[in-house]
């Protein structure tokens, strides 16, 4: 591509060839590049550290110190960090396939499978997090589910990609195609947080002293995460979120009530196991609401014993 010329040059990372943008952020933009150390193809997170007040420039480093914990094959992996008067730079594990959200967009929605295939490698980074880490990721949604390999998405019935669409070589075939559905990657731990002691693996705080609310915050903090994920399960499922509204206001109103329907005709041929699954992850109570094995343990993930090829 001709982007090349136009790639800025930043001090520090020199080591890095940018190849070209794969997005950005409010104070971010993150560029695919070519480490010509190591002879690989990374993601490089740019941070206008300029743009940032102390407490913004703090939760940078936590940002890195959390995903320094991190080794999980659906998360995407930091390989390394540095920094530089103006900029942080975040090296990571590239994910070429690129957002999920750009691929509901793309094909108005998923089908039951192919929804149960993203979802349950979602959930199975989510399990990592809350039952092995202690870390809460607090901002789950398609924009940080990214795509390992650019996926080959059997097309839904009656759907005609655009002309710009055929571009993106393999994604609109008829069927599986050869190569499958690739693996998905959570990533942006920009809001993470830590709700357990790295060492004693209990709720933050001295062990045996620890207060309730304590106990039940760190569990109300995981339970953020699965209510995202009913969001994202029910976008997938029907291309539209579960809550919206032109005004803020009001929308704000519906998530505080949990007032979503299955609406029709849309969610007309979904399963029923599929709304019910839902149903547990948007209950407006915590204390209610699928933790990560319930969720793990539904009927509608069970039943999904990978009907879908996987290429890896
Ligand atoms: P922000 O905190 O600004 O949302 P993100 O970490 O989510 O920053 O990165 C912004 C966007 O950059 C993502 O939504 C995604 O499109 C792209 N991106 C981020 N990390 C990677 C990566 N490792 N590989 C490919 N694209 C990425
Ligand atoms: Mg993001």
């Amino acid at each position: 591509k001709h982007q090349r010329s136009k790639m800025p040059v930043y001090p520090g990372l020199e080591r890095f060839t940018l190849l070209e943008k794969m997005g950005d952020g409010a104070f971010s933009n993150v560029y695919k590049a070519h480490d010509t150390k190591d002879d690989r193809v990374i993601a490089v997170k740019v941070v206008r550290k300029y743009e940032l007040n102390a407490h913004q420039r703090a939760n940078i480093l936590k940002e890195v110190q959390i995903m320094r914990q991190l080794k999980h094959p659906g998360i995407v992996q930091l390989y390394d960090f540095s920094e530089s008067d103006e900029y942080y730079y975040l090296v990571m594990e590239l994910a070429p396939g690129g957002e999920l959200f750009h691929r509901v967009v793309k094909l108005t929605y998923f089908s039951e499978e192919l929804t149960r295939h993203v979802i349950v490698q979602v959930a199975q980074a989510i399990r990592y997090l809350h039952e092995e880490r202690g870390v809460v990721h607090r901002d789950i949604k398609p924009e940080n589910i990214l795509f390992e390999a650019i996926p080959i998405i059997p097309s839904l019935p009656g759907f005609k990609p655009d002309e710009e669409d055929k571009e993106d070589e393999g994604i609109f075939q008829p069927g599986l195609g050869g190569g499958g559905i690739g693996r998905v990657k959570i990533a942006d731990f920009g809001l993470s947080k830590v709700v357990w002691d790295e060492q004693t693996m209990t709720p933050c705080g001295t062990v045996g002293y620890t207060a309730p609310e304590i106990v039940k915050d760190e569990r109300y903090s995981k339970s953020v995460d699965m209510w995202a994920m009913g969001c994202v399960l029910y976008t997938l499922l029907c291309g539209f979120p579960p809550f919206y509204d032109e005004s803020i206001q009001a929308l704000t109103e519906k998530v505080a009530r949990g007032q979503f329907t299955f609406l029709s005709p849309w969610w007309d041929d979904i399963s029923s196991e599929a709304k019910d699954l839902i149903s547990h992850l948007l209950c407006v109570n915590p204390d209610e609401r699928y933790t990560i094995d319930q969720f793990l343990h539904h009927p509608w993930i069970r039943s999904g014993e990978s009907p879908i090829q996987s290429n890896t």
